[in-house]
């Protein structure tokens, strides 16, 4: 399958007054056309600073970056600025988890999207506004010609998240980054924005990139999953592999954190025991074996020594054996 955006071997480092923190350190993954990449992970994961490095948002000052980002054919880690900004009004888009990062309380909701569509594409302010309202109504938002002329706070939280899609959506793009899109609103709401951003997808055969840290969403609407740690992947594969096999230890404390939507309420979830690693001195070897449960079963000090690869395709950044994988697997998290 053709693949419409590769990452190869990424590295995002920013300078900062304590050193240099490693964000992320040799990331490689492809996106298909019409298909959705779910990155998971915790905070600092490195997610959002990926996706904001595809969309070319960083201080070049204080940041450095390696490897390649190729987006249709483009380059975009070399590309100078004025090409990255017209890509970002006709190719790729973002969808932030607070629309208020997005829209400005100042501008109407329409003028919002139409400025930037004439900006970008040279049409008239009737040609705009015609396409901004025929994207609030593609969202759902009532009495679309009316809602223009509103001001963002005179949107509920649903609205604003639905009018920041459709603000996304205005230049048609091929690529939609969205990151915790659904997070801030309630579960009702939630469903309908993940429901809609599905039908989109439909209609207008984006790719998108969705982060979150709740398996469940992800469960629902990617494709394909990477999971994410320490500026890292350590697991890769079709959803419905991950989440049916997962084989990283890390993807393991992530299922038990998580609620089974058919489980019981008062079922007892297990964080994972520690926190994230300092991405200014990152643990030697496997980046997860401070909070690693099973890196005994592991010969030797590989864990703590050897960074394990990830190889292409299905797989898992992990020095345990299939064998090990398997075993631990079926005894231990698949029962409960
Ligand atoms: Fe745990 Fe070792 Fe696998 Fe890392 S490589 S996840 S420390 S078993
Ligand atoms: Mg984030």
């Amino acid at each position: 399958p053709e693949s419409f955006l590769s990452v190869r071997d990424l590295k995002v480092r920013f300078s900062t007054e304590d050193g240099i923190v490693k964000a992320v350190d040799g990331l490689s993954f492809d996106v298909e056309r019409g298909k959705t990449l779910g990155i998971v992970g915790e905070s600092g994961s490195g997610k959002s600073v990926t996706n904001l490095t595809i969309l070319g948002l960083h201080n070049p000052r204080t940041t450095t970056i390696e490897g390649e980002i190729v987006l249709d054919g483009q380059e975009l880690v070399t590309a100078a600025e004025k090409d990255l900004e017209r890509l970002r009004g006709n190719k790729m888009a973002m969808i932030f988890q607070d629309p208020l990062t997005a829209l400005s309380p100042y501008y109407t909701v329409g003028r919002q999207l139409s400025e930037p569509f004439m900006k970008h594409t040279g049409a008239s302010k009737k040609e705009a506004r015609d396409r901004a309202v025929q994207m609030l109504e593609k969202v759902g938002i009532p009495q679309p010609k009316t809602r223009f002329d509103d001001y963002p706070h005179q949107f509920s939280g649903g609205m604003r998240q639905r009018a920041m899609i459709a603000m996304a959506l205005m230049c048609d793009p091929d690529l939609l980054i969205a990151d915790e899109p659904t997070t801030a609103l309630d579960v009702t709401v939630q469903a309908q924005i993940l429901d809609l951003l599905k039908d989109l997808q439909q209609e207008f055969g984006s790719a998108i990139i969705f982060i979150t840290h709740d398996l469940g969403v992800i469960a629902n609407m990617a494709d394909d999953l990477l999971v994410m740690y320490a500026g890292r992947a350590v697991e890769r594969g079709s959803t419905k592999e991950v989440l049916g096999r997962p084989s990283h230890p890390y993807t393991w404390g992530l299922l038990s954190s998580m609620p089974r939507l058919d489980g019981d309420i008062n079922e007892e979830l297990t964080p994972i025991p520690g926190s994230p690693p300092s991405l200014l001195n990152p643990p030697t070897g496997c980046p997860f074996h401070p909070r690693c449960a099973y890196k005994d079963q592991v010969a030797g000090t590989l864990c703590t020594d050897s960074r394990p690869p990830l190889a292409p395709g299905r797989a898992a950044a992990c020095h345990l054996t299939a064998e090990q994988k398997q075993t631990i697997f079926i005894d231990k998290i698949q029962p409960r």
